[in-house]
Formats: C-alpha cells, sequence, structure tokens
C-alpha cells in the first residue's frame, strides 16, 4: 500500500519540574537544531521584572485567556500552580506547514492532550541530579516568593511520579552540555525515522 508523504514539521515536547532547566534547554535546543519553532505560550501568571511579553510567554488576563478557550484557540491548555497556561493553535500549525520541528515548553497534562492531536510527537521529561539539587536551584534563580517556590517544589514530586508514566524519553540535566546533547540525538532520531518512512 502506498504511504502518504507527510511533509509537516514533527513535534516535540519539553516537560519537566520548576527549575530543572527546561527554559535553558530549549533556548540551547533552538541553537543547535535546524529548522525550529520554539512555541512561545500565554498565561494568566503574572510578569517577572526579567521576563518579557510575546518572548518568554504572551502575559493576558484570565478574562482575555477564558474567551481564547471558548473561541477554540488553543492546541492545549491546563492550570498550573493557580495560573492558566497554553499553546497558541495557529503558530504551531504554521510553522508544521513550513516543515519545522515545533518544540513546546509545556507541563504533563497539555503533553497529553498535544499527544492524543500528534501520537508521534517525542515527549521528553527533564529530571534533577536530585530533590536536593532542584530545591538550590529554584532558591538560587530567586524569582518566587517563598510560599510559591514551596509549592513547585511539592508539585514537582507528583510531575515526575506522572512523567515517569507517560515519557518514553527522560532526561537528567545533571550536566547541561550533556543533557542539550541527549535531546538533540532524541529528536534527530524521530526526524530522520520520519525521512525513512516519507522514502520508504
Ligand atoms: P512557569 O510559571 O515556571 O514559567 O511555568 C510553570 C509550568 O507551566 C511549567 O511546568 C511549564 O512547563 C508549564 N507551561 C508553560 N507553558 C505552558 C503551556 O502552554 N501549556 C501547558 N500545559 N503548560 C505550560
Amino acid at each position: 500500500m502506498a504511504r502518504t508523504k507527510d511533509t509537516h514539521g514533527k513535534v516535540a515536547i519539553i516537560s519537566g519540574p520548576s527549575g530543572v532547566g527546561k527554559s535553558t534547554i530549549c533556548r540551547e535546543l533552538v541553537k543547535r537544531l535546524e529548522n525550529v519553532y520554539l512555541s512561545v505560550s500565554m498565561t494568566t501568571r503574572e510578569k517577572s521584572e526579567e521576563e518579557v511579553d510575546g518572548k518568554d510567554y504572551w502575559f493576558v488576563s484570565e478574562e482575555d485567556f477564558r474567551r481564547r478557550i471558548d473561541e477554540g484557540l488553543f492546541l492545549e491548555y491546563a492550570e498550573v500552580f493557580g495560573s492558566l497556561y497554553g499553546t497558541p493553535a495557529d503558530k504551531i500549525e504554521e510553522a508544521r506547514e513550513a516543515g519545522k520541528l515545533v518544540l513546546l515548553e509545556i507541563d504533563v497534562q497539555g503533553a497529553r492532550q498535544v499527544k492524543a492531536v500528534f501520537a508521534d510527537a517525542a515527549m521528553i521529561f527533564i529530571l534533577p541530579p536530585s530533590a536536593k539539587i532542584l530545591a538550590e536551584r529554584l532558591d538560587g534563580r530567586g524569582r518566587d516568593a517563598a510560599e510559591v517556590a514551596a509549592e513547585r517544589l511539592m508539585g514537582a514530586d507528583a510531575e515526575i511520579a506522572a512523567a515517569w508514566r507517560y515519557y518514553e524519553h527522560m532526561v537528567i540535566n545533571d550536566n547541561l552540555a550533556q543533557a542539550v546533547d541527549e535531546c538533540v540525538k532524541i529528536i534527530e532520531n524521530m526526524r530522520s525515522a520520519n525521512r525513512q518512512n516519507n522514502e520508504g
């Protein structure tokens, strides 16, 4: 039976607990991978001083976010630590149609929704070397108030437990360069498997 060629870009999901270094890994992946689009999520969370609207996130009101849910504008969305986060669908479709690899930095709930739409998406979960190091990194970035940091740390256990169940790739971020190398390999393997499929 003839196979239909799929020239659309593939999707790679990067998840992991707060403070594990996901954003740094994603920024490195954008430098290392060809033809890649890093999705900018929308959130109702308050913007921190270092963050830039439209670059780190699109920061919107809850009313605006809920209107977009009603209009079906999100590929996925979830409530995380009391705020809403979602992936705008239009940009993802544009990038996939242009054959770009789409990189999504989203939580486990969102990842499962995306996997339901794109069954061949690569799901990568970033683990800290230890709980102690994760706590130190969260303290060190100084972005969150003490209670928020504590809440994020508690959430890490549940998220890691869920990840063992749903993610096919677990990468430990002990050494940044090594973790990035592992992610590059996983994504390149997915892309070449797709290329072979199209050629076969
Ligand atoms: P933060 O507030 O630390 O930037 O993000 C909190 C959590 O929300 C992280 O686990 C992050 O991966 C997740 N997140 C960020 N954007 C999205 C999104 O668009 N959808 C979902 N489901 N989660 C997201």
